[in-house]
């Protein structure tokens, strides 16, 4: 049983402004048709589906399950229309037919908007004799063959004519002949950041570098301008968008990126192998750190996702379900996507009911998921520069740092945000009572200042391990950028398990707040890698080891008290601070162990003080969401208690029992009207106190949106 107390945050009072009406407010200036998707339907043509796709039936699904769009194939490598473009090479299948054109016309007589979908990461080998420039190369100055290693395909450079020659080209062919609504790019920009040398990419720097990702970026943002303005050369309210999937792992900066773009694509279509169930959500709040309430879809694959993976196999029908719940929930639009039009629209048809039931459902309920702003008073600060160039110690990856944390948050049913290392502004952080840097080891001494400031305004902050030991560049600081705020310093390196050298421990020196639960026990179990650090203050938890874990007559030390902190606290006016020494949220997402899980959710406890814009108490485990939307506030609850948490694939879902719900209503709000349960489609009976309103969910299936009017 999980249970907080509600109150509202003085900062949060501060951030609404004043009254906040429960009615939809007064016409807005109308925007343009991308800021008002809410679904987006793709079947993926292959070549040969020109032979056997029921263009009618195609549209007559999209139109029944109410997408706003369609993507239609272009393509770039593959026409799909009788384009006069040389090496645009057109469908052997094709016959002079118009694909594109058919069934761009079969949407538009529906109403339905229309995206063209093109590929401009692979070309054939027919054009390297013409345009040898047009290619990546490897370190011999071959051509690269795409992942698949399809025989006669090659991948493109970005840093080439293809891009900003043959690319527009097509580009604006479409826009002749067709009614397009916008343009699309596949595999572009590619987070991967491929490497080339080819005889522009042999001068650029050293790939995998800064100063490469610089250059890398700064094209990709001018190819994305010149895409957008050829979209608008159409209609002005015509746009471009590429592909931006990856959630925080990306190599791209999606902040630079989101400062020219109007919908973020996440291609991010289900789980492979052990990623665990919140892939979606994960990625709705990473794309909302720099969205911010523009357009964003998620792509859910209705194929099977996964390693294997079948392309034309319908896949379980719950873990798709799941997929477009947590992209819901998140803010996103449900973006439904289906590979193959064999026998009309597929081999495999059993996707189409699983697609009707979810999205006639939304668009049933289509004005609570227009929203305005979500609430929520923790910050969970988005390193990308780590993401990108540091290397941890150990095992895994930089990516292990943040897992720990969002898992952590999910356990503690906390509202949470992603922050971008680049907004650290008082404006993007004034609605937080508290931020988690997570690791966030690569720091500027201008984001130094930043979280400082936030601090001396009354914000809480949580970091751990190697936060701010280097600089933006990557450079090793001769102490924490963030050595003052905390009131510690650097005494030594990193101090951390090998090979069988992993017994650590860290040793309770006094008691305190956040050492809450912890009975019947001298320590608790420690971090993996730590560094070393020294404090004026007297510590709380004092590290010991590591030593030896084998065999059992050496598991011990002589060293069982030390006077090195494991666990920095301090208090400045309203501001709590607290700095575990330790990786501890990479520990806990390692091991799964129960302390650093406790030390995590006791010192946000510390922290907040209280405060909670959103309790939810029940049993299992549940990722929360709180909007306030066109209709009032949505609350929004994901089940994620299912024995495929942490490993594809969730067969059935495991419903649980009652969840009590207490929200906080923003200052000056109307009295509510009602409650309803979206999901179970009832109304619900609540109480409202002051601007406190309580209700009872009784049952969650899969996903519940509790509708507040
Ligand atoms: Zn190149």
């Amino acid at each position: 049983m999980k249970t907080h107390t509600v109150d509202f945050s003085r900062r949060e009072f501060i951030a609404l402004g004043g009254a906040v009406a429960l009615a939809p407010s007064a016409a807005a200036p109308s925007k343009p048709w991308h800021q008002t998707v809410r679904r987006i339907g793709q079947v993926n043509f292959s070549e040969h589906d020109v032979v056997d796709a029921d263009v009618e039936a195609w549209a007559n699904y999209w139109a029944d399950v109410k997408v706003d769009a369609v993507q239609i194939n272009v393509t770039g490598m593959i026409a799909f229309y009788p384009t006069q473009i040389p090496f645009h090479k057109r469908s052997r299948y094709l016959n002079n037919r118009d694909f594109f054109g058919e069934c761009c016309r079969a949407a538009k007589k529906r109403g339905i908007r229309v995206i063209g979908r093109f590929s401009p990461d692979l070309q054939w080998e027919d054009a390297l004799e013409a345009h040898p420039e047009w290619f990546l190369r490897d370190r011999d100055g071959k051509p690269v063959p795409p992942f698949s290693r399809t025989p006669g395909l090659y991948q493109t450079c970005m840093f080439s004519p293809y891009y900003f020659e043959q690319t527009p080209a097509i580009m604006r062919e479409v826009n002749a002949r067709y009614d397009v609504d916008g343009l699309y790019a596949n595999g572009w920009p590619n987070w991967h950041m491929p490497v080339c040398y080819c005889n522009v990419c042999r001068n650029l720097p050293k790939p995998g570098s800064m100063e490469y990702h610089e250059r890398f970026m700064a094209r990709a943002i001018e190819i994305w301008t010149l895409y957008d303005k050829i979209a608008k050369e159409k209609s002005p309210d015509n746009l471009f968008f590429g592909n931006l999937g990856g959630g925080y792992r990306t190599g791209l900066n999606i902040k630079q990126l989101a400062e020219k773009c109007d919908w973020f694509n996440a291609d991010n279509q289900g789980r492979t192998g052990a990623s665990p169930a919140w892939g979606a959500s994960q990625q709705g709040r990473v794309a909302q750190s720099v969205m911010k309430g523009r357009t964003i879809t998620n792509v859910t694959g209705a194929w099977s996702t996964g390693n294997p993976m079948w392309r034309n196999a319908t896949k379980s029908p719950a873990e798709a379900e799941m997929w477009m719940a947590q992209t819901a929930a998140s803010g996103m639009v449900i973006w439904y996507h289906w590979l193959g039009a064999q026998t009309g629209l597929g081999e495999d048809r059993r996707w189409q009911q699983t697609g009707r039931n979810f999205l006639q459902w939304h668009a049933r309920h289509n004005p609570h998921f227009i929203n305005r702003r979500s609430i929520a008073n923790v910050g969970l600060v988005l390193g990308q520069r780590t993401q990108t160039f540091y290397r941890p110690p150990g095992e895994g990856t930089a990516g292990d740092y943040v897992e720990g944390y969002y898992a952590a948050l999910l356990d503690s049913r906390h509202t949470f945000e992603f922050v971008h290392e680049d907004d650290l502004v008082p404006e993007s952080l004034r609605k937080f009572d508290a931020l988690i840097l997570p690791n966030v080891a690569l720091m500027s001494d201008a984001q130094c200042r930043q979280i400082e400031a936030y601090a001396a305004a009354g914000g809480s902050v949580m970091a751990d391990f190697e936060t701010s030991l280097f600089d933006e560049r990557g450079r090793e600081r001769a102490d924490f950028g963030l050595a003052r705020l905390f009131g510690m310093s650097k005494a030594g390196g990193r101090v951390g398990s090998r090979g069988f050298e992993n017994s650590f421990y860290a040793r309770i020196e006094r008691p305190h707040e956040i050492l809450r639960g912890f009975t019947e026990t001298n320590w608790t179990a420690g971090c993996e890698w730590r560094v070393q650090v020294k404090s004026d203050a007297p510590p709380v938890m004092t590290a010991v080891g590591p030593y030896p874990a084998y065999p059992t007559e050496v598991v011990y030390t002589e060293k069982m008290h030390t006077t090195e902190p494991a666990l920095v606290l301090r208090e400045i006016g309203p501001s709590r601070l607290v700095y575990f020494p330790g990786d501890i949220g990479r520990t806990f997402w390692r091991s799964g162990h129960q302390d650093p899980l406790r030390l995590i959710t006791n010192s946000l406890d510390w922290m907040l003080r209280g405060r909670h814009p959103l309790t939810v108490s029940g049993d299992g485990l549940v990722e929360l969401f709180a909007w306030e939307t066109s209709a009032g506030f949505a609350i929004h609850l994901l089940n994620m208690n299912n024995p495929a948490l942490h490993r594809a694939t969730i067969q059935r879902h495991s419903p649980i029992g009652s969840q009590r719900v207490r929200f906080e209503l923003p200052g000056g709000a109307a009295p509510v009207k009602r409650v309803r349960l979206l999901r179970s489609e009832q109304p619900v009976g609540f109480t409202q106190k002051g601007r406190t309103v309580e209700f009872t969910i009784p049952k969650v299936i899969d996903y519940e949106v509790a509708a507040i009017e």
